[in-house]
This record gives structure tokens, C-alpha cells and sequence, in this order.
């Protein structure tokens, strides 16, 4: 594991923000859980292309995508 994604829980809980982020994850990292949250495939975080989309697709806080080899949080 090089990458560990996390959302704040009100960023999860956010329907449309679920949606938004499961389109614009180019490796599809976000899915959108039954109850409409958004939820991070664990399986597919490796393959992250740290293009940030998800940071600015979420409110300031809402998503951060840690770089565990270099200690680096992409953040807003
Ligand atoms: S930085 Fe890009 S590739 Fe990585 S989780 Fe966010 S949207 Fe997906």
C-alpha cells in the first residue's frame, strides 16, 4: 500500500458528492455504497494517479489522499 484515501465523514455521507467523485476518479477509487455514500475500493487505491481531481471535487477537508512513502497529503 503506497496511497491511503480518506474522506471525512460528512464528505462521505454527501450523496452528490458521491456521485461526483465516482466520475472523477480516473482509476475508480471512489464507488457510491447502496445508501448513496461514497465509499474508497481498497483494491484499487494503489492505483491512484494523484491528479488531485478528488481534493477539488470535495468541499475544503473533505478528501485526502495520503502518500505513505513520502509522508505528502494532497489536501485543500
Ligand atoms: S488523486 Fe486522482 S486518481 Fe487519486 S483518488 Fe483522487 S481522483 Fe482518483
Amino acid at each position: 500500500m503506497f496511497i491511503r484515501v480518506e474522506m471525512a465523514p460528512e464528505a462521505a455521507g454527501d450523496k452528490d458528492l458521491a456521485k461526483k467523485l465516482a466520475e472523477v476518479c480516473p482509476v475508480n477509487i471512489f464507488g457510491v455504497a447502496p445508501d448513496g455514500s461514497a465509499v474508497v475500493i481498497a483494491e484499487n487505491v494503489d492505483e491512484c494517479v494523484l491528479c488531485e481531481l478528488c481534493v477539488q471535487a470535495a468541499p475544503p477537508g473533505g478528501v485526502r489522499v495520503h502518500k505513505l512513502y513520502s509522508g505528502e497529503v494532497l489536501k485543500r
